[in-house]
């Protein structure tokens, strides 16, 4: 494949990203990004940008929503030094714990911030789709809080694998609408949520779970999960004494990834993103989206997506719904193409073993999804002796406990198993 820009032009497309110029007016991050929505739709996201380019970096806003992480999500969320896994890896581990967030991960930081905007910009209901079921119940939880109906669409191979969540977003009041069209997951649920949304574009506001589709909810999730970053870089100077020498996060959207790594784009750190390998390398073993996809359109974002080689979109596996996803954000495509960011994958069987020695080593039953990052981190600690290693600790693992269940817990003893 022929690189996807000349290195000139990727260095100057990585400045501009880190001066905070991307995505550009027409949405895009270079060569990626922008908005291929069918014409029934473009109203109601044109409607979507005025609102955020009027509300978002509001004075009143920003107070309204900063009161919110505060008291209601519990921000800033702690950065945990993991002395037993250092031990371990012969690395020096710190984690960005937002599994301790409202409703355990990221997605409520999202999730509070497009509800508030909600609310300004005068929406009636809000239609949600999900994945893990995570940013459901963040959904659900948010809109609660700042009262409005909440309908949220969901694969049914998703509410099988996610069922105590399925729960909880009823429990929290929001409907759970049942998607029996195409993967019967997360890019099936989109496209229906996006079919309700042109129904009534003034009076849904359609909340979007990650930093992907058509802009500004790119732009927009990014700006709500840079929370994650900044509070991040501050603590481990605070902490640590420094920045670290490499952040890893792991990457299904992009959200809790780009919102770790926004922040840190300007200074001397790696950064290691991490999708799901899956059970292996052929098409639909895995949702190893950058590592192996190509250019594309995918839910109104040309971005980097898994295809055959007619264009048809590929069913993906992953054990973790959350990363269960066949595109990725498209600012990850352009930090993937500009060099900044490396991406690789972890398989299902690796994510399993780091969620159990997390457990077994820190006390953290975390996330699959996250355990795919501490996969890959415990693999570059091999060859990295000494360094300083920041992990996104995106999410808790309670949610998994039906899938998990299936694999009996293995003790470890030996430090080098
Ligand atoms: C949803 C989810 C993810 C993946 O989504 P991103 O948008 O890539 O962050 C990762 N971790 C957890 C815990 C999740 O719930």
């Amino acid at each position: 494949m022929k690189p996807l820009l000349q290195a000139d032009e990727a260095q100057a497309l990585l400045d501009a990203s880190i001066r905070g110029e991307l995505p550009d007016e027409r949405g895009r991050f270079g060569p990626f990004g922008g908005r291929y929505v069918p014409e029934t739709l473009v109203p109601a996201f044109e409607r979507l940008e005025a609102g955020v380019r009027e509300h978002l970096h509001d004075a009143g806003f920003q107070q309204d929503l900063q009161r919110e992480l505060r008291e209601w999500v519990g921000r800033p969320t702690a950065l945990t030094h993991a002395p037993r896994l250092s031990e371990r890896w012969g690395t020096e581990v710190w984690l960005k714990r937002e599994d301790l967030a409202h409703t355990g991960a990221h997605k409520i930081n999202n999730a509070i911030g497009q509800a508030l905007l909600a609310k300004r910009l005068g929406a009636q209901r809000v239609i949600a789709e999900t994945g893990a079921g995570q940013h459901g119940v963040a959904s659900a939880a948010a809109c609660a809080r700042v009262g409005l109906p909440c309908c949220v669409y969901m694969g049914t191979v998703d509410m099988q694998r996610q069922a105590p969540n399925v729960d909880r977003m009823e429990r929290l009041g929001a409907e759970v609408v049942a998607v029996e069209t195409g993967d019967k997951t997360l890019r099936a649920a989109i496209d229906e949520a996006m079919r309700k949304w042109v129904t009534d574009p003034s009076g849904i506001y359609y909340l979007l779970g990650s930093a992907v589709g058509a802009h500004p909810y790119p732009y927009l999730v990014r700006e709500l999960q840079s929370v994650i970053g900044k509070e991040a870089r501050q603590q481990m100077i605070d902490q640590a004494g420094g920045l670290p020498d490499v952040a890893f996060a792991c990457v299904g959207g992009g959200s809790n990834s780009i919102g770790l790594f926004y922040p840190l784009l300007g200074d001397d750190i790696e950064l290691i993103g991490v999708e799901a390998g899956g059970t292996g390398d052929g098409l639909g073993q895995n949702a190893a989206t950058l590592a192996t996809g190509t250019p594309g359109v995918l839910q109104g974002s040309y971005t980097i997506i898994l295809q055959d080689d007619d264009g048809q979109v590929q069913e993906t596996h992953s054990i973790s719904a959350g990363l269960d996803y066949s595109g990725v954000g498209p600012e990850h495509a352009l930090l993937q193409a500009t060099g900044r960011v490396t991406y690789i994958s972890a398989t299902d069987d690796e994510a399993l073993a780091a969620l159990a020695e997390l457990c077994e080593a820190e006390g953290i039953l975390t996330a699959l999804e996250t355990a795919h990052a501490y996969a890959a981190a415990r693999e570059w600690s091999k060859d990295n002796p000494g360094k300083r290693i920041l992990i996104g600790n995106s999410g808790r693992g309670d949610k998994d406990m039906p899938t998990l269940t299936q694999y009996p817990p293995r003790i470890r003893t030996d430090a080098s198993a």
